[in-house]
């Protein structure tokens, strides 16, 4: 009777954590860098075919009114990590490269996606561009949640091999030589064999087979296409229409969508899609002048506080739970990504870090009505630019002191209009909401890359 009772128990035991553990679905985020919001497929692109990135949204959601929450590249990467808005936590200014300095990066207290999701089983990879600070201790990916890191820990790379030439990453200081290192396979320093992105699909491919068999989180973190603009003759050469600086934009960014085929093919192969969500976005808006990237319709590009600063390709896809080739429109964050994902695999609530973002599936289904985000802000501190998302309105404070502007996103995506002498209420609406998320935050709390002395030489030169 006992061992009747005791099998039983044990069934039962069985089934629950058997089923518990295969409800968690995985992960994945391909996260480009600096790519132009008109430079994909399903927002529009014709010069650059994307096949397989479009793949994500024609099998699953294209947000038409997605943002990150901030416009360049290592706070809005903080924010999504963290789920939290980086002026939280004093994450506001890119990085500098200094892997002496524990404070210049993503400060402890704040837990990334991987460092949530260990707890309810999951194994986290990052393949890439991590740009969260270069201190061992504090920054180093596998210090902060994640079980695999092959990468480069600062803001960008150079994507040809025989370019990256310094073996040891916490060897050098400065943005220049950062670019230069070999990449880190967790601790150990490789040197890469292929053109990066290659190399980099190659990797995120791997994690996969590797870890198909528990829940897993997989930031695919493309350095491309940021600076430098280098690309191989393999994907030059689909270009032979395209001269100078945009025909070697548009080969890097072919090389992302090669790389995010074969990702999807190891996910349909491994059968794995129906457990997989797939997110697809970019860190911030194109810098149009530099990379040759094209953020149109939008007004400004990455930095700005216009619309083509932080408002991305964002498209999800999870097949067999998500219905394909669908448009969602209501304002949706990169902050949404660590909240959908928290409560699909039910890891523990932080109470004292609540999160900025919300789970978005209940709105994708339908099963739950009303819009996921009332408002939006950024601040960006150095500059005090300001900006207020809510419903079709956005306010624009361009510099300390400076009258607030509004526009109606839903009839002029151009930011073309400002309304704010016509709906004097509503800016005021806005501006006060405005004020009570600022006063909410923190001062940055590191000096940033516009502080470095490399960068203090740059201004020098130019002003000369
Ligand atoms: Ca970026």
């Amino acid at each position: 009777m006992h061992n009747q009772t005791l099998l039983t128990f044990l069934g039962l035991l069985y089934f629950f954590v058997f089923s518990f553990a295969s409800s968690k679905p995985n992960l994945i985020v391909v996260m480009c860098d600096d790519l132009g919001y008109a430079d994909v497929g399903f927002n529009g692109c014709k010069e650059i075919p994307t096949p397989h990135i479009d793949s994500i949204a024609a099998n699953g959601v294209r947000f038409s009114d997605a943002y990150v929450a901030y416009p360049v590249c290592g706070p809005s990467r903080a924010a999504f990590l963290t789920g939290r808005y980086g002026q939280r936590f004093g994450f506001e200014r890119n990085p500098q490269y200094l892997p002496s300095d524990p404070n210049m990066g993503l400060p402890k207290e704040e837990k990334t996606i991987a460092e949530r999701l260990k707890p309810v089983g999951y194994k986290s990879g990052i393949v890439g561009k991590w740009h969260m600070g270069a201190h061992l201790e504090s920054h180093h990916p596998l210090n902060r949640g994640f079980n695999y890191f092959y990468g480069h820990l600062g803001g960008g790379h150079r994507f040809l091999p025989e370019e990256l030439t310094l073996k040891d990453s916490y060897n050098i200081t400065g943005e220049n030589d950062s670019y230069r290192t070999w990449i880190l396979k967790n601790h150990e320093p490789v040197p890469p064999k292929k053109y990066l992105t290659d190399e980099f699909s190659d990797e995120a491919v791997a994690f996969v087979e590797r870890n198909q068999k528990d829940p897993f989180f997989l930031f695919l973190s493309y350095n491309a296409p940021h600076l430098p603009l280098q690309a191989t003759d393999k994907y030059l050469d689909r270009f032979p229409e395209l001269t100078g600086k945009r025909k070697i934009y548009a080969a890097m960014v072919s090389a992302v969508d090669d790389g995010v085929g074969r990702l999807l093919k190891t996910l349909d192969e491994l059968e794995l899609s129906e457990n997989t969500l797939v997110f697809f976005l970019s860190d911030n808006g194109g810098p149009y002048k530099k990379n040759a990237s094209e953020n149109t319709p939008l007004k400004g590009g990455k930095g700005d506080i216009w619309e083509g600063g932080n408002r991305v390709p964002f498209a999800l896809q999870w097949k067999g739970k998500l219905e394909g080739g669908r448009e969602f429109t209501e304002i949706v964050s990169s902050l949404d990504i660590m909240a959908t994902i928290c409560d699909l695999s039910q890891a523990p609530k932080v109470p004292e870090k609540p999160l900025d973002g919300v789970h978005l599936i209940p709105y994708l289904t339908g099963s739950k009505k009303g819009v996921p985000h009332e408002s939006l802000f950024i601040r960006k501190f150095d500059q005090q630019k300001f900006s207020a998302r809510q419903g079709a309105y956005k306010l624009v404070l361009e510099k300390e002191g400076a009258p607030a502007k509004l526009y109606n996103l839903q009839k002029d995506i151009t930011e073309n209009e400002n309304l704010a002498n016509q709906l004097p209420e509503k800016t005021t609406e806005l501006e006060k909401l405005l004020n009570t998320w600022t006063n909410s935050l923190k001062e940055p709390q590191f000096l940033g890359l516009i502080h470095s002395p490399e960068w203090q030489k740059k201004l020098k030169k130019k002003q000369k």
